[in-house]
């Protein structure tokens, strides 16, 4: 039997997208995400958004991917491992969460889904499309999981069952047909409460839900001000973003290093030791840090994150 033309398209692009080194890749029908618009209106209702007020702008449009793309009938999602070969937080007095040992992430994957944009314009022909990864107002991780890709974990990430947790998320919205992917019909967390249990600032509120907020990521990359003095000593070493409820999570014992040579980290930063990390100049600072995402906080922000934990040791 002949396969339909979105058999066919859709599997030209998963092919393309495993050249290209997603390890998943996964499709589901675009429309609006009902269940979810109560969700993300309860969320930000209780201010666990914090500061980001970015999390609380197109709220249609975060629910509605035709806003985003019209006539959009397809979200295609991506996963894109980044679990390095060394974890540096078992070595390192500080620590610096994974996903920002090399080149920021948001350049490596974009040029990977233009490229793939490209391939699509050139197979298949004229279609809308826009590529995403953490950088508009999509809901990605409930993307991922309508397209097949795994189930949201009681720590409010997605998890894979081949993968764990330590991957990026990337999306396409096209106006074109595909077959879609089906969802896993429950999630794999059982009865484990690791994550909620681990969390050293009591981020995960109930299973699933993160208030962002109280979360050691929201404090040492997004608040902009001074770290309240109530989660002195919580932070256990992390000053750029915090793993701890991935890292404690069975599942990412399946997780297997990275291929990506653009994820590296800068080889000076395998050497910081303690008093290395406390004394950072700024020169320093730029040269480690030059590609990676971690020039977000800025030197400034960074030196704050350090004091921070620092303090916590001179004082208990
Ligand atoms: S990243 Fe760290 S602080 Fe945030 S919810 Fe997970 S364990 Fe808690
Ligand atoms: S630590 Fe346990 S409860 Fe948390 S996400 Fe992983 S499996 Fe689910």
């Amino acid at each position: 039997m002949k396969a339909s033309a979105a058999a066919t398209h859709t599997s030209l692009i998963k092919q393309k997208a495993k050249e290209l080194g997603f390890s998943h890749c996964g499709v589901a029908k675009a429309g609006f995400l009902e269940e979810e618009a109560p969700r993300l209106e309860a969320w930000l209702k209780g201010n666990m958004n914090g500061q980001m007020h970015y999390m609380a702008n197109h709220f249609d449009k975060r629910l509605d991917p035709t806003k985003l793309v019209p006539g959009a009938k397809s979200v295609i999602s991506f996963l894109y491992n980044y679990y390095p070969e060394q974890d540096l937080a078992q070595s390192s007095h500080y620590k610096i969460a994974k996903y920002a040992y090399g080149t920021d992430y948001h350049f490596v994957i974009k040029d990977k889904l233009r490229e793939l944009l490209q391939y699509i314009y050139d197979t298949i022909g004229e279609v809308e499309g826009r590529a995403f990864t953490d950088s508009a107002p999509v809901m990605e991780r409930q993307w991922a999981q309508k397209s097949g890709l795994g189930w949201l974990g009681k720590n409010s990430l997605l998890l894979n069952k081949q993968k764990g947790s330590f991957f990026f998320l990337a999306e396409l919205i096209l106006d074109l047909d595909l077959e879609p992917d089906i969802p896993l019909a429950k999630d794999f967390c059982g009865n484990c409460t690791r994550c909620i249990d681990a969390c050293p600032t009591e981020a995960i509120v109930t299973p699933g839900v993160v208030d962002g907020s109280r979360c050691i990521s929201y404090y040492t990359i997004e608040l902009k001000e001074a770290i309240p003095e109530e989660v002195k000593g919580k932070f256990e070493n992390w000053v750029f973003g915090c793993d701890i409820c991935q890292d404690v999570c069975p599942w990412n014992r399946f997780s297997t290093p990275h291929q990506e040579a653009e994820f590296q980290p800068h080889p000076d930063m395998r050497g910081m030791k303690k008093g290395d990390w406390e004394e950072i100049s700024r020169e320093v600072f730029n040269k480690v840090f030059k590609k990676s995402a971690v020039k977000r906080t800025k030197y400034e922000g960074f030196v704050r994150n350090i004091n921070f934990v620092r303090q916590k040791k001179e004082e208990h």
